[in-house]
């Protein structure tokens, strides 16, 4: 396929980039199209513009996954179309998304990473079109589904679901422990399982390889480990010692 883009469905393509490992997506409906995130920056939302240019001459729409910088501080690049999004994840872009430039813009400078300057002056450009708990789309003839399943990866999380591809953002990872840091450890389990009575096919995460519903009901299965061994004395510990520490922070924090 074209320009980075991979197809696991009828005109429903996945791009995985170098950069963090992130995937996006792109549904193509008849005369529209839909992409799934915009990357870090203003430069990575031109190129996966461009990306989706090499597919389709279709004017778009965009959903944000959630409201982390690698998956909507492309956002600019795509207007003035409308971008969507859980209510929270407009929310929580507004309230950090300052802390998540300059967090971000840290690491990247001390890795002598010259993206530090593109991230350092991305646009933040939040979601418009919101949802509470679910949407349907029509993408050129195409029903798109947005759902929020509950708290997990964040507090606004939705996933995008089309014919038998599920985009699971970051409520699902490969390659990698689920990131805790903004996360809900303890409802994460549960919106995990209905994600899972969701999958008809191929699983996007938000980051690595395409997935099936076995490594998904794995995943739901650690975090539900996790959960334990954050509530019940003498648990077994699941995923690595820094994700534990993370979640116990979180857990220490949440209402
Ligand atoms: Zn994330």
């Amino acid at each position: 396929m074209t320009a980075g883009w991979a197809e696991v469905g009828d005109r429903v393509f996945v791009r995985r980039h170098r950069e963090l490992d992130l995937n996006c997506g792109l549904v193509v409906g008849e005369g529209s199209c839909l992409v799934v995130d915009t990357r870090s920056h203003l430069g990575e939302g031109r190129a996966l513009a461009e990306a989706v240019r090499a597919v389709t001459p279709h004017p778009w729409t965009v959903v944000n996954t959630h409201a982390h910088y690698d998956h909507c501080f492309g956002n600019a690049a795509f207007r003035p179309a409308a971008i969507w999004a859980h209510r929270d994840c407009a929310a929580e872009l507004d309230g950090t998304g300052e802390h998540q430039r300059a967090s971000v813009v840290a690491a990247l400078l001390a890795d002598g990473d010259p993206a530090a300057e593109l991230v350092a002056t991305a646009p933040i450009d939040p979601p418009d079109h919101l949802v509470g708990s679910a949407a349907v789309l029509d993408v050129g003839g195409r029903a798109v589904s947005l759902s929020h399943l509950g708290r997990g990866h964040t507090g606004g999380d939705l996933v995008v679901a089309v014919d038998d591809v599920l985009f699971a953002g970051d409520l699902v990872e490969e390659g990698a422990p689920p990131a805790m840091d903004d996360g809900f450890p303890l409802d994460w389990p549960g919106t995990l399982t209905a994600l899972a009575g969701l999958v008809r096919g191929p699983v996007v995460p938000g980051h690595g390889a395409v997935v099936d519903a076995a490594f998904v009901a794995a995943q739901r299965d650690e975090l539900a480990r996790l959960a334990r061994w954050l509530t019940e004395p003498g648990a077994a510990p699941a995923f690595d010692e820094r994700t534990r520490t993370v979640a116990l922070a979180r857990v220490g924090v949440l209402p």
